[in-house]
């Protein structure tokens, strides 16, 4: 197979753990005999400098000629000063809106080995194997009007907007992935005080009619928040729209103990996709070789699988990195679990070295989707 893939490292350990996803995928490559070609663009803080705009059309251009995009971190204190429509983080929701990317998909899994760095008691965040989708591209983050209004501008508005269309799709691609995960599918609203939650639901039930295999529950946010620390191993998929999707996904985050293991996919209906890992920068510990890589390693794996249905290649991936952690090594992030620390190149390349030689373990990560 051959494919084109954009590379975007961004800002602070944006950088350095792309390092870790670009050698992956040539070792990928070299094993399992297909041609990956990689050109790289700039977004965020670094095209600011360069270009003066969170995101040019330079980088857009690139990323629609390619067949999938692999994105590091965006943001630093460097350019928080800016006015808001040229932050860097504004670079990550034009690329969204840009390239249509409506599905975001965020697995969350439990790793037996790092049961100690959560947060939550072992017998309660282990086994967790849930799958977050939120939608990307419509709701209050979109809608317009969004402005202060009156003679003292002491008057605010956000517009909470969606179409038909734009939570069917999403509704769609969720029981997809629930019919190929444990048939369990949490559609999570605010029904009871939300006039876009009422046909959020609506649709939900008329879409739950053609997949009679899948359990369907509806729940309040403020329910699920709850349910997400309290029974998490209660959830499969859950899908919800993007405000809400948003802050359980962090929420959902802490379940595995770091920011550092957890990689996102946000998709388009044809498969097209931008993968790259939930955390941002980490200014605090950028340019220390201190980054844990394995959400930007996880996030070709799902590149792989959802983008370019190689699924034995995807595997291969989770399988090294769970035989990685299983061997004990650890980036500082999960230092709590015990084990031997190394470093973000160190990490990598303990990765990569199983990637090359292929591993005797079965994937836990499997049902990724
Ligand atoms: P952050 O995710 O960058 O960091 C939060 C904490 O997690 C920090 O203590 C950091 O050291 C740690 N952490 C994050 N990734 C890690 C990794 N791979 N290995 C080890 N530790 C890791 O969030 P923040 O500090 O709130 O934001 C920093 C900057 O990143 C801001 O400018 C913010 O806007 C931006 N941001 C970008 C994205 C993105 O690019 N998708 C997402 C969130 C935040």
């Amino acid at each position: 197979m051959k494919k084109k893939i954009a590379v975007l490292p961004g800002d602070g350990v944006g950088r350095e753990i792309v390092k870790g996803a670009t050698s992956v995928l040539a070792a990928i490559g070299q094993r399992f005999g297909h041609e990956f070609e990689i050109e790289y663009g700039e977004i965020g803080g670094a095209a600011i400098d360069s270009s003066n705009t969170p995101l040019p059309t330079e980088t857009l251009e690139l990323c629609k000629r390619s067949d999938a995009v692999l994105l590091g971190a965006v943001g630093g204190p460097k350019w928080d000063h800016l006015p808001s429509h040229i932050r860097p983080e504004r670079g990550l929701l034009a690329i969204r809106k840009e390239l249509g990317l409506f599905a975001n998909l965020r697995p969350v899994i439990a790793f037996q080995t790092l049961l100690q760095s959560s947060p939550l008691k072992p017998e309660i965040a282990e086994n967790v194997n849930l799958m977050i989708v939120r939608e990307l591209t419509g709701g209050l983050y979109f809608g317009k009007p969004s402005e202060r209004r009156g003679d003292q501008q002491d008057v605010v508005v956000d517009t909470l907007q969606y179409t038909r269309e734009e939570i069917e799709r999403i509704v769609d691609q969720a029981f997809e992935l629930a019919v190929v995960r444990q048939k369990k599918l949490t559609s999570v609203d605010k029904a009871n005080v939300l006039e876009s939650s009422r046909m959020w639901r609506e649709i939900v039930d008329e879409k739950a009619k053609l997949y009679p295999q899948v359990e369907v529950e509806h729940m309040y946010v403020d329910a699920a928040a709850m349910k997400l620390v309290s029974r998490p191993k209660d959830f499969d998929v859950v899908v919800t729209e993007n405000l809400f999707g948003d802050i359980l996904s962090d929420e959902a985050s802490m379940i595995t103990g770091s920011l550092g293991m957890l990689p996102s996919a946000s998709l388009r209906a044809d498969g097209f996709g931008l993968y790259e890992p939930v955390h941002g920068s980490a200014p605090d510990i950028a340019g220390q070789n201190k980054a844990n890589p394995i959400a930007m390693i996880l996030s070709v794996a799902l590149m792989l699988k959802y983008s370019f249905n190689l699924r034995e290649e995807a595997e291969s991936i989770e399988q090294a990195v769970q035989e990685v952690l299983n061997a004990g090594y650890r980036t500082s992030d999960l230092e709590i679990a015990g084990g031997t620390v190394v470093g973000t190149d160190q990490m990598i390349e303990l990765i990569l070295q199983r990637v090359e030689e292929g591993s005797a373990i079965s994937s836990i990560m499997g049902a990724y989707m």
